[in-house]
């Protein structure tokens, strides 16, 4: 009989613990959310080989130390979900996409099958073919497999998730939050977080904030739900969804009144004191520069070294670097100037001021629903921490000019903010306006401040441009640019001469300029509609775009399975790779399954998504712990295969074999440049080099010998102000992080935002946006930070959709990742929509009631949870928690299909907009394509007793694919080691 069916515990608490022989210990990278920690997992040997006895955090690692949460403990229950998928299936012939009908076919006839499409595509015309992938972190193989396929249609999850927080920092101070920067609290006297849910940086973070609060430090989480961070804040300031920035408006417009200022930073490390051009005309606001050559080239975007400032002790103009910050100078931040050719000029930071001036803290408490006094202490307590609480640390830096600081500056005011204030329409303004009041109070890279992560702080604007060159797409060869890229200028958007996008999902365009992580939140829907072309395939990894990682969940269901006139599916081809039975499988001509992160090896490294700390750059793998179930196969090594039989000349040798035998291989041997490889530890034919070296064969098992993780600690002179510290600038560059050793001057004024106004104005002469698209242009790229209403407002009866309605990730759960996870389930099976007492009462909802939620796009029903955690004007609930019936195994008439439901009904991937072909554009930021997941206004009623019971919409049953793993009730009598019977 099975222990567990029998009266015996199946663990005796006061028996002496498991022999320690009878278990082997393997470390690797946790892979439950994307905080990458450090595990050891415990393996005992099975019939079948190891299994996975349990997991638990290792305490060697930087990142977590030992740490581990209640996703990264219940690995082992990913590991034997019922929903893995187990075989490449293909769909049955005449059968229904999402119907889910599929014959097992072998990996042979798979690759045959693609390579057959894809060669057919790649010899035709590239561009047909589409690979979009979701929470993965391989972009530095995924994004180079479609650049040597020759497409441009390529892009991973950040344009629906927070890349309205990655470029609005990177485009101001040169690096982001999370995995390329965060908040120093080891020396922070205060900590605001805005915007946050419990998940991102979720170990790491948390392990950060017991220590600040253990030492007396006061954290602010200013959110419109307290739950997660918010809930063990000192003070939560709830605020109206998408009106941050106009509360950080509001606080520049404090600080600035009050004079509470970092001067010094802002003359020596901003563009402050630069001097703007007043006068129309093709300069007008861009930066004055000095018109000798020997003095650096002009402004392009990305290069900041000649303009000029006003030095108020000589009275003179002045070249801003070296002149007018050597000994003796005083730039001026305010007033007019007039150049000698008579130009009209203002030091950049004058217009911030003036741009601040009506931005008062009563214009900005009827936006947010915070009290004015309340802002207005905020803005003193902010100006306090950085300023009057300041301290000086004992590290010597010299600077990019060669001043000697004999100590560090530094300024214990930690910010952190993430998706919260990024999935907004108005995202990218917002953060830019996080990062202007950051910068004026001097915190960036400071001790206590905002810290950089290597390889970050990159160039303003990085030196990546995204291919743009449309005559570039020719059959058979290579892109001569990465699909992505950080946009300085509108010669660098990917667009045709007559305006038009060159890519699927419309990113690098006039409708989306600086969409830097691309748009797969539009990629069905466009491809669907053949705008601005029909594709071919699409190829999508790890993403759930049949339910919830898509905004129209139904109508992305239906346009999966729409045909044209000749009886075509509108996308011919689809093919999914997942590990499990996602609803999206069901929607997938060819399946291919996946391994999980204890089966594959996997990279976290500087060319991608490295895990560095602040002191210095980290990287880490995952190795192989237990074999794949089945036939699964890791998605890098189908890219390496798929990329060996197409010969991609990346992947091929001079005699036309192939380079690479897998993976492992690969990632040991392929350099983008000498020296650099996927990997920074051990390099060196002996193991013995790192940051730079040759390949060295032996680098896996170097990893595995040490935690799987490589962490280089840099000297204290490097760790700080290095956006201008020389040692680290070359440090740097030498390592390849950087291409140039130049300063990172923190851009308070865009002038690459003007330059895109400019030309949307017809003032320059090159390219200029389509008619219908000027005035967007004119009005979003602002190059100072501006507070507007979310996009979706003015498309929307606001009277009859009062709420704003959002959503928060559990932090028991990773997107969809864990409703197969027997343990996880047990937290949260279903979800409601959390609503004010005061709201729902109004409405006549009871506590626990079913009520129907309606945006003018759809409807849903689900149940109602009073709750005072949440304001009256806005509702909530958890993201991902409802899931289609039968799809993830999950059996049929579960709780997660019954009583759980997701709000992406309610939200459209789309808002109309006149002189667009389709008449409509994406429902997103439109500087940066940023989803606008945040930004649905609803109105809520109760349902009849008789439409009580059960959530809509409801789908068919989703029968098990061939192969799925199945029999949900098998893990709960799991035990690693035991015996089949
Ligand atoms: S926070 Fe938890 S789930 Fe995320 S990587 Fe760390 S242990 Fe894993």
């Amino acid at each position: 009989m099975f222990k567990f069916l029998s009266s015996e515990p199946l663990h005796q608490p006061l028996d002496a613990p498991t022999p320690v022989d009878e278990t082997t210990i393997k470390c690797t990278t946790c892979y439950m959310c994307a905080c990458r920690c450090g595990i050891r997992v415990h393996l005992r040997e099975g019939e079948d080989g190891p299994e996975v006895r349990y997991i638990d955090g290792n305490p060697n690692h930087p990142l977590n130390q030992g740490v581990i949460c209640a996703k990264g403990a219940s690995g082992i229950m990913k590991q034997k979900s019922p929903a893995r998928l187990t075989q490449p299936l293909l769909r049955k012939a005449g059968s229904a996409r999402g119907a889910a009908e599929f014959e097992a076919i072998s990996w042979e006839r798979a690759y045959e099958l693609l390579t057959t499409r894809l060669a057919h595509i790649r010899a035709t015309d590239p561009k047909k073919f589409a690979l979009f992938t979701g929470r993965d972190q391989m972009q530095a193989l995924t994004g180079l497999f479609a650049r040597q396929f020759g497409t441009p249609n390529y892009a991973a999850h950040g344009g629906f998730c927070s890349v309205n927080m990655a470029a609005g920092m990177i485009y101001s101070v040169g690096g982001s939050f999370w995995e390329f920067g965060g908040p120093d609290l080891e020396r922070a006297k205060v900590f605001v977080m805005i915007g946050t849910a419990e998940d991102h940086h979720s170990n790491p973070m948390k392990i950060a904030i017991s220590k600040f609060k253990r030492e007396g430090g006061r954290f602010i989480s200013i959110n419109p739900v307290r739950t997660g961070y918010s809930a063990i804040a000192d003070e939560w300031i709830p605020i109206k969804p998408g009106t941050d920035g106009a509360l950080l408006m509001a606080l520049l417009h404090e600080l600035i009144r009050t004079d509470t200022l970092d001067h010094a930073f802002l003359k020596r490390f901003t563009n402050a004191p630069q001097l703007v051009v007043l006068d129309e005309g093709v300069r007008e606001g861009l930066f004055a520069f000095d018109p000798n050559p020997e003095k650096g080239p002009p402004g392009d975007g990305r290069n900041p070294h000649n303009k000029l400032i006003f030095d108020k002790a000589s009275g003179t103009v002045l070249n801003a670097y070296p002149e007018g910050i050597a000994d003796g100078c005083d730039p001026a931040l305010e007033g007019h100037y007039t150049l000698a050719d008579g130009t009209r000029v203002a030091p950049s930071f004058q217009l911030l001021r003036d741009r601040v001036a009506s931005c008062t803290p009563a214009w900005a408490a009827a936006i947010t629903g915070i009290a004015a006094e309340r802002i207005v202490a905020l803005a003193q307590e902010m100006g306090h921490a950085a300023l009057q609480q300041a301290f000086e640390l004992p590290v010597p830096w010299t600077d990019a000019w060669g001043k000697v600081h004999p100590t560090t500056q530094a300024r214990p005011l930690a910010f952190h903010a993430m998706r919260g204030l990024a999935a907004h329409s108005n995202g990218f303004q917002t953060v830019r306006a996080l990062a202007v009041l950051m910068s004026v109070l001097g915190t960036i890279d400071a001790p206590g401040g905002f810290r950089h992560k290597a390889p970050y702080p990159r160039h303003i604007v990085p030196n990546y441009r995204a291919f743009n060159s449309p005559e570039m797409i020719q059959p058979n060869t290579p892109l001569n640019a990465a699909p992505l890229g950080f946009p300085a200028h509108p010669d660098e958007l990917a667009i045709n001469p007559d305006g038009s996008p060159i890519r699927i999902d419309h990113a690098f365009s006039w409708e989306h300029p600086l969409s830097a992580h691309g748009m797969m939140h539009n990629v069905i829907t466009n491809a669907t509609r053949g705008d601005p072309y029909r594709i071919d395939t699409l190829l999508m990894f790890m993403a759930n775009m049949a339910w919830n990682s898509t905004m129209n969940t139904m109508a992305i269901r239906e346009m999966l399975n729409r045909k044209d006139e000749q009886d075509e599916f509108m996308i011919p081809f689809v093919v999914v790779c997942d590990a499990f039975q996602s609803e999206t499988v069901a929607f997938a001509d060819l399946v291919l399954p996946d391994t999980t992160y204890l089966e594959r090896h996997d990279v976290m490294g500087m060319l991608d998504r490295p895990i560095s700390e602040f002191d210095g750059p980290v990287d880490s793998v995952r190795v192989p712990v237990v074999k794949p179930l089945g036939e699964c196969k890791p998605f890098q090594e189908v890219l390496i295969e798929l990329a060996g039989r197409l010969k991609f000349p990346a992947f091929t040798t001079a005699e036309g074999g192939r380079k690479f035998t897998g993976y492992p291989d690969f990632v040991v041997n392929f350099q983008p440049q000498p020296g650099i490889g996927f990997l920074m530890g051990w390099r060196g034919k002996n193991g013995d080099e790192h940051l730079r070296g040759e390949p060295n064969p032996k680098q896996w098992e170097a990893y595995e010998q040490n935690n799987c993780v490589f962490q280089y600690h840099m000297p204290k002179t490097m760790h700080y102000m290095r956006n201008w510290n020389r040692e680290y600038l070359d440090f740097a560059k030498e390592k390849g992080w950087r291409q140039k050793n130049d300063p990172v001057q923190l851009a308070i004024y865009s002038d690459t935002l003007q330059a895109f106004r400019l030309a949307a104005q017809g003032k320059t002469e090159g390219r200029q946006p389509p008619e219908h698209l000027r005035e967007r242009i004119d009005t979003y790229f602002d190059p100072l930070p501006f507070w507007y209403a979310p996009l979706e407002d003015a498309a929307t009866d606001l009277g009859s959709y009062p709420l704003n309605a959002i959503t928060q990730r559990p932090m028991a759960m990773y997107h969809s990742w864990d409703s197969q996870n027997a343990w996880l389930r047990q937290m949260h099976s279903h979800n409601y929509l959390n609503v004010n007492p005061r709201t729902a009462l109004a409405a006549g909802i009871a506590d626990g009631g079913w009520a129907w939620v309606e945006s003018q796009w759809g409807k849903v029903r689900c149940m109602v949870r009073h709750s005072e955690a949440v304001e009256p004007g806005t509702v909530w609930t958890w993201n991902a928690i409802g899931k289609a019936d039968g799809a993830w195994q999950l059996a049929p008439g579960s709780d997660e299909a019954r009583k759980g439901f997701l709000l992406n009904h309610l939200i459209s991937e789309e808002l109309p907009m006149r002189g667009t072909p389709s008449g409509m554009v994406s429902n997103s930021d439109p500087i940066t394509g940023q989803a606008g997941w945040y930004d649905v206004r609803v109105r809520i009623r109760p349902a009849s007793p008789d439409e009580a019971g059960e959530t809509f919409p409801q789908m068919d049953s989703m029968p098990a694919v061939p192969g799925v793993v199945g029999k949900a009730a098998q893990v709960l009598r799991y035990f690693a080691g035991g015996k089949k019977s």
